[in-house]
């Protein structure tokens, strides 16, 4: 487990001086505590009452400079400074302690995060079509959050509590040594490491209901997620009631499980108190039967006690540890998720491209087993307007997510310019592709910004003028701020043919040699579709495009047809030829499906 801790040490190193700084002030104030306030019962308080019992030496120096009827006074208002300057020693000590440690485990906190947040950008798509996006949250937020919560306890109490019980074993040790009373001292050791046990046996079993709770909250997060973002499904098919009962189901199991934890949290501290009760009931049997006098027991009895509250706490500690280890367990899960298709170490620069595109023998597969693309071999070059065509599933959206690269090809090559892609990195490649999907995604920011995107930098003219072409300045102009309006989530206030247009604006901005039309114009009525249409018909002049076909009309302009089915390329040519030739296309044209 400690092997995993260690790991994120690193984050230390930035923050070493505060650390150390934070790790002194743990053990100035583990002193004053452990060793501090029993000297104060042994050495200082006896002396308030009887002033022979001052250390010669200082008896010496007061001697000389103090009258002898006001030693007692002096010797009073001195031990009774002692508590309050010991105690703010203390304090202070404490609080810097504290407020650097949270210090510390924050930034740390902040690092991890930000690492798994890189992390995830670097990932496949495949990777995040696997995971639960509420999950991913969960473990972004309150995993990270654990994790620090376990980091900033083991960084206050590893050092701070040993210390304390260092301090408190050497007053017992001193205690046992002053009084000739080493089988006290034994026999209490013994009760001391009998608390090792219960905090050994909660911990394993901590570590556990963490996982779960984890896991738990994990799911909720992923339906929480999920029906925040389909709340027209919701009310459209009246799944409420169904939604409220599986939220119920799961906030239940993770009560549950977290009451597993609570328990054993709770456990642990009766349970070592008791073993410190029985510690202390045998020391005042054994301080009897050798006739120990009353001060010399309440030192002793005072230094165990400050033996068994270290304990407690590390007891604590070592159960928030086992917490943070679950939490640990799930971050690496995501920190360990290796980048498949990482970037070549001397990539072929590309540049702007002229746009060739070229698919050699590609097959594909999504699952490693059942193929998705069989043996695709198509050239296309640079300017021409290619449609997709073919039944649902047989493989035209793959076809297109290979040329950007969203998935790695299991054999075969895709070039861009007769590079193989990757050879090239990933960021070239793309930044040569402008997308145009079926439901664009809009950012929550403004609308001149969800433009900008295409062309990050771009000036308010250049991306104004991109809007005229898209017309997106129409409705931009009637909005309250215009182009400032500010959109909500996934795009909320605009209509389904205005993100569209939005979109269509980032590809004429961003001015990409090769455009995807990922059924673009699908979930349009047919107005609205015609009106896209000319926005799209002046976006495809001059650049190779891939138009993945869902409806007839969408395919008007394009010079070149494939015809897909099952994964493979039936058909390639012109719609007058494919008419005649092809009947899978003639059947899907009549029935006007494509
Ligand atoms: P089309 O665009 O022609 O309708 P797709 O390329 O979307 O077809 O899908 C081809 C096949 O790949 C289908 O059988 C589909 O179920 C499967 N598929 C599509 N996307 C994924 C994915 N992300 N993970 C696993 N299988 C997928």
């Amino acid at each position: 487990m400690m092997k995993q801790f260690f790991r994120f040490l690193v984050y230390l190193k930035p923050l070493l001086l505060p650390f150390i700084l934070a790790l002194l002030s743990g053990v100035v104030a583990s002193a004053a505590s452990g060793f501090g306030i029993p000297m104060m019962i042994d050495k200082v308080f006896p002396v308030v009452f009887d002033n022979s019992k001052l250390p010669p030496f200082i008896q010496d120096i007061l001697v000389e400079m103090v009258a002898p009827d006001r030693l007692h006074m002096v010797v009073l208002i001195t031990a009774c400074l002692i508590l309050p300057l010991v105690m703010t020693i203390r304090g202070v000590a404490t609080f810097i302690n504290g407020y650097l440690t949270a210090f510390v485990g924050m930034r740390v906190l902040e690092e991890i995060r930000m690492k798994a947040f890189s992390h995830l950008q670097m990932l496949p798509l495949s990777f995040h079509e696997s995971q639960k996006k509420g999950d991913l949250i969960s473990r972004l937020l309150t995993d990270t959050q654990n994790v620090q919560a376990g980091i900033t306890q083991v960084s206050n109490d590893l050092i701070k509590q040993p210390m304390t019980l260092v301090s408190a074993l050497c007053f017992l040790g001193y205690q046992a040594a002053k009084t000739s009373q080493t089988s006290v001292l034994l026999s209490n050791l013994f009760f001391v490491s009998l608390s090792i046990w219960p905090i050994y046996f909660f911990g394993k079993r901590m570590v556990e209901k963490a996982r779960r709770a984890q896991k738990e909250l994990g799911d909720i997060m992923a339906v929480a997620q999920e029906n925040l973002c389909s709340q027209r499904e919701v009310r459209s098919y009246g799944m409420q009631g169904q939604q409220v009962a599986i939220f119920r189901q799961l906030t239940e199991r993770f009560i549950r499980i977290q009451m597993k934890a609570v328990k054993y949290k709770q456990f642990l501290v009766p349970v070592l108190e008791g073993v410190c009760a029985l510690g202390l009931g045998y020391l005042l049997v054994r301080c009897n039967s050798v006739g120990m006098k009353e001060s010399d027991f309440m030192s002793f009895a005072t230094a165990l006690f400050m033996c068994y509250d270290p304990i407690k706490r590390l007891g604590m500690t070592y159960n928030r540890l086992k917490q943070a280890q679950a939490s640990l367990e799930r971050l690496n899960f995501i920190l360990d998720q290796p980048d498949n298709m990482p970037d070549p170490e001397n990539p072929v620069p590309l540049g702007k491209v002229k746009g060739n595109v070229s698919f050699r023998d590609v097959s594909f597969s999504y699952d490693g087993k059942h193929k998705v693309l069989e043996h695709i071999n198509v050239d296309v070059p640079a300017g021409q307007v290619v449609a997709l065509v073919g039944p649902s599933g047989a493989g035209k959206t793959t076809f297109a997510s290979l040329i950007p690269r969203f998935y790695e090809v299991s054999s075969g090559s895709v070039h861009m310019d007769g590079v193989d892609l990757r050879d090239a990195t990933k960021a070239d490649v793309r930044s040569n592709i402008s997308l145009v999907s079926q439901s664009p995604f809009i950012f929550r920011n403004s609308i001149i910004e969800n433009i900008r995107l295409g062309k990050p930098g771009a000036s308010d003219e250049e991306v104004i003028e991109s809007a005229k072409k898209a017309s997106v300045h129409d409705f931009a102009q009637q909005k309250e701020q215009g182009y400032y309006t500010m959109l909500a989530d996934y795009g909320d206030g605009l209509s389904g043919g205005q993100k569209q247009r939005v979109a269509i604006a980032r590809a004429f901005l961003k001015d990409a040699p090769i455009l995807i039309l990922d059924e673009a114009t699908a979930s349009l009525d047919s107005e609205s579709e015609n009106k896209i249409q000319e926005e799209l018909d002046k976006l495809v002049v001059g650049r190779t495009t891939f138009i993945v076909a869902h409806r007839f009309s969408s395919i008007r302009i394009a010079q070149r047809i494939l015809v897909f089915e099952s994964g493979r390329i039936i058909a390639d040519g012109t719609h007058d030829d494919l008419y005649v030739s092809c009947p899978l296309y003639k059947e899907l044209y009549d029935k006007q499906s494509i």
